[in-house]
């Protein structure tokens, strides 16, 4: 018997275990699948390292501290901004406190209006300085921009395909807190690409706990009260313990803690191209976002990732990743959809060439993100909703990584307090 069992292995699991140990408490993390980090994983494919869905880590996240020596991650980082494609080309936009001479000559020649830099200019700097936004009367993104003065040009053509990217929702109704949050992190810290992939950070969260905490292979069917706590039941036995944390993905969440609400979700598909990089268009081979500004195609958001981060893609070759967001579009089988993504990255790159690019792999992710609209978010009290049984997760808490992380940080709490009361 140990003090607590968490279930799931992803982020908020291995910071919930992290911190239930550096309690001095006992803990065991029972994983159904056959490595840690859940959504955070990397899978190495033809010589390439290959996210699970198109991911990065945004440096600013004020969790990674307590989890982490980031500086053994090797972080690379993008260009702060973006190219967005408009109906007159390409146009781009940086961040004017980390690129001042790029963002001017960017303004110059770019196609955001003086008046939408001069709205947008405000929000940067409090976002910088505060790590929030004001509500500005808003409940969602969308109105948020549009109240601070930003038109909806600027709106369509980069800011919704931006955030697209970051919620997986082309909506843009994100909760303005959730979305002042993000917002915050951009202003404060860079977009940046791990040496070993996405997946090096829960491998490195995992390698600070105990040996022995994590046990894989091991997929908990149901959980029952038990004495003076709870049971878990697997396959090949059940594991007790005074407390439970149930850190696991919305759907298995709900599967096990049948209570639970049920809170929507949002879908992306990563088409990932392997290219020899003597023939890649030159355009293509900045370390920045590019993104679909006039939707003309599935495309929302795109990255030469290898350039980013050279381990990537073996030597001589580039990683292309072009990500679809949109339901409409992700409501297409995975065929017509390459077929729609190569046709649209021929017009973005003038030429025929991505129409011989290899596809190295298709990822569709089902349950990518919880869907973040204003009260789409578990009310106060979710995390515990029975004597000794704490959920964690970006279910129930803000949804991205740090958000993750942060409930495995709170469940750690919540669950010393149970075992204290
Ligand atoms: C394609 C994609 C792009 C993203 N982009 C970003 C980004 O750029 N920046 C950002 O901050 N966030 C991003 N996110 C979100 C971020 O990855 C997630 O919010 C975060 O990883 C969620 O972690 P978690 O621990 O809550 O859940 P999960 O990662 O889902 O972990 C849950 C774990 O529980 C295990 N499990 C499930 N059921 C059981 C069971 N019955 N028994 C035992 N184990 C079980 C699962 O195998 C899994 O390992 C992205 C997500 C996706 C999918």
């Amino acid at each position: 018997m140990v003090d607590v069992t968490v279930i799931g292995g992803g982020l908020a699991g291995l910071a919930c275990a992290q911190a239930l140990q550096a309690r001095g408490l006992t803990c065991v993390v029972l994983e159904a699948s056959d490595g840690v980090g859940g959504r955070v994983r990397t899978d190495r494919i033809d010589g390439h390292l290959v996210d699970r869905g198109f991911q990065v880590l945004l440096d600013a996240y004020p969790e990674l501290p307590h989890v982490v020596d980031r500086s053994s991650l090797g972080l690379r980082p993008f260009i702060a901004g973006a190219h967005h494609r408009t109906r007159d080309g390409w146009s781009r936009v940086t961040h004017p406190l980390r690129h001042p001479v790029r963002a001017i000559m960017d303004r110059i020649g770019g196609s955001m209006p003086w008046s939408d830099a001069r709205a947008l200019a405000p929000l940067a700097w409090r976002a910088w300085r505060s790590g929030a936004l004001p509500a500005l009367g808003a409940s969602s993104a969308h109105g948020l921009l549009v109240n601070a003065g930003v038109s909806e040009a600027t709106i369509d053509s980069f800011l919704r395909p931006f955030f697209a990217g970051v919620f997986l929702d082309p909506s843009l109704q994100a909760d303005v807190s959730a979305f002042g949050f993000r917002f915050s992190m951009f202003a404060r810290g860079r977009a940046t690409l791990p040496v070993q992939g996405m997946g090096a950070l829960p491998v490195a969260m995992a390698a600070r706990l105990a040996a022995g905490t994590i046990r894989l292979g091991t997929r908990v069917r149901a959980i029952d009260r038990s004495g003076h706590g709870w049971m878990a039941q697997f396959d090949d036995g059940a594991m007790a313990s005074r407390v439970l944390v149930v850190a696991t993905d919305g759907p298995s969440m709900r599967a096990i803690v049948r209570s639970l609400p049920e809170r929507p979700w949002c879908s992306t598909m990563q088409f990932t191209f392997d290219l020899d990089r003597a023939d890649a268009p030159r355009a293509m081979l900045e370390p920045i976002l590019f993104l679909d500004g006039i939707s003309r195609g599935p495309v929302n958001h795109a990255a030469a990732v290898s350039v980013v981060q050279p381990s990537y893609a073996p030597d001589g070759r580039v990683q292309w990743s072009a990500n679809v967001v949109d339901p409409a579009w992700l409501s297409h089988t995975d065929s017509t959809l390459e077929t729609a993504v190569r046709e649209q990255l021929c017009g973005w790159f003038g030429s025929t060439a991505p129409q011989a690019w290899r596809l190295l792999h298709a990822q569709r992710v089902i349950h990518a993100l919880p869907r973040q609209h204003a009260g789409d978010r578990p009310p106060e009290g979710t995390a515990s909703p029975e004597p000794g049984l704490v959920l964690a997760g970006d279910q129930v808490g803000d949804a991205s990584i740090n958000g993750a992380m942060a409930s495995g940080r709170h469940a750690a709490a919540l669950a010393e307090q149970a075992l204290s009361g």
